[in-house]
């Protein structure tokens, strides 16, 4: 923690990790030898960057940019940049961290990467967020490549983001290199099914979750956080599989609907108009709005699904949410429980799938993305949800056996941390001391 001041996030996210793969090192005492816990530990390359942009006023702007190049052991850095205030290192180290172990868990040749900006784009026209991008690409473009590292969206970076940034990328360098961003639009270079993966992949992992308890999404009441991509494909998902959500919010608030959220409402209010999720009861009077971050408190449910940002489940939440008859909690976001939340979880037998496994299906989705770029091919819906399905079926059952074999059945955490580990440390055993 002294080599890393300050970085309360990341330090949570490696404790968190830490803790579970003590098993997986007794076992193997080759990993301690060649001080694998250390080495994966320590970022590869850390990149900081001044971003200076101009306002529509003629303001100048001054922004700090990161890539964390975290681990490549298993293919390049892989992983979504994210644009919001709140950026700092620690963030950015905690969510390539994780994305480590999560990208081994898809089974795909992707190592571990993050990166980000303190830039707000709330608010922001979309010449403002052009001209950001630009600047941003203008120094970022010679730390990343198909074979090098390959970004995507997270929260703040959608589509327009990843439009602006390829395009700079493709004028800086003269090269059409469709695989050094996923997220892409469909008409150059983008998948099928990238933009609904991640909210798609969380409420398959929730079903076979459920499945192996011997229950089954159909007919529960469920909560989302977030109205962002993760959070409206989620909400998709739950509906489609006979689930209804009756709530979801922003950081303005939440909306309750007791008739389920309305889907196609809210895409126009949160995808085409960017308003804040309070519009949403302007077409659906029945709804209500209520401002404040209450919503795990005040909303009861029977599967929790927080898809906004990390820590917005705390202890007290947990309580609430245990008490209303919560069953089980999937991690839509990147850890949004808190450790003291998670314990109480696991003392009252929530079921709880963690972002790393239940999350993958939108960097899984981004490597098949990459897969059609290199072959210059592109699949269909159909296929790619397909494709989609299988490789959350197959992080599941890793997760489930690999709690098993450790004798910690149903532990869903211990299962991905150890699973995800075990196969970085084996790639970096095989390639030497680097
Ligand atoms: P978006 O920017 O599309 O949406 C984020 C949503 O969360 C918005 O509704 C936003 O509200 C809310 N939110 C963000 N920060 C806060 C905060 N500090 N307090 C309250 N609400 C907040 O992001 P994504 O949906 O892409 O990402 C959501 C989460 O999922 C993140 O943890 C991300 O790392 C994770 N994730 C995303 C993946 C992807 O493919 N996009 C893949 C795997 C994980 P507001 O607009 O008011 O800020």
């Amino acid at each position: 923690m002294h080599r890393n001041p300050g970085e309360h996030e990341f330090h949570q996210a490696v404790r968190e990790v830490l803790d579970s793969v003590a098993p997986a090192l007794d076992k193997h005492p080759e990993y301690a030898q060649a001080k694998i816990i250390e080495r994966i530990c320590e970022p590869e390359r850390q990149i900081i960057f001044r971003v200076p942009w101009e306002d529509d006023s003629g303001e100048v702007h001054i922004n700090r940019g990161f890539r964390v190049e975290f681990n490549s052991a298993l293919g390049p850095y892989k992983g979504g940049l994210r644009f919001h205030p709140s950026v700092y290192l620690g963030i950015v180290k905690f969510l390539g961290f994780e994305q480590l172990f999560k990208n081994a868990l898809t089974g795909m040749p992707i190592g571990g990467g993050k990166g980000g900006s303190d830039f707000d784009p709330k608010g922001r026209s979309d010449r403002e967020v052009m001209r950001f991008c630009q600047s941003f690409m203008t120094e970022l473009y010679r730390h990343i490549g198909e074979y090098t590292d390959v970004p995507a969206g997270d929260i703040g970076v959608g589509g327009r983001e990843i439009g602006y940034l390829f395009g700079q990328y493709k004028r800086i360098t003269n090269r059409y290199e469709s695989g050094v961003l996923t997220g892409k639009g469909l008409v150059y270079g983008g998948a099928q099914v990238r933009r609904e993966a991640t909210g798609y992949g969380a409420v398959f992992f929730a079903d076979e979750m459920l499945r192996a308890a011997g229950d089954s999404i159909d007919g529960k009441r469920v909560v989302v956080s977030g109205s962002g991509n993760v959070a409206i494909y989620a909400i998709e998902k739950i509906h489609e599989l006979g689930g209804v959500v009756v709530a979801c919010s922003d950081s303005s608030g939440y909306v309750l609907d007791d008739k389920g959220i309305d889907v196609s409402v809210l895409k126009e209010v949160k995808e085409v108009q960017r308003e804040r999720i309070g519009q949403y009861v302007r077409h659906r009077p029945h709804a209500t709005f209520t401002p404040g971050n209450g919503l795990w408190r005040e909303v009861p449910c029977a599967i929790a699904i927080p898809s906004a940002t990390q820590n917005e489940i705390d202890a007290e939440d947990a309580a609430a949410l245990v008490a209303g008859g919560c069953i089980a909690v999937v991690e839509g976001a990147n850890m949004p429980t808190t450790p003291e939340a998670v314990r109480l979880f696991a003392e009252a037998g929530v079921r709880f799938a963690p972002g790393k496994a239940a999350n993958a299906g939108g960097v899984a989705a981004s490597a098949l993305e990459m897969q059609q770029n290199a072959s210059r091919d592109s699949w269909t819906f159909e296929y790619s949800e397909q494709r989609l399905h299988g490789i959350m079926r197959d992080i599941h059952a890793r997760c489930y056996a690999t709690a098993e074999e450790y004798g910690m059945p149903g532990n869903y955490v211990a299962g991905a941390n150890i699973d995800g580990f075990r196969m970085v440390a084996e790639a970096m055993l095989a390639q030497g001391l680097i």
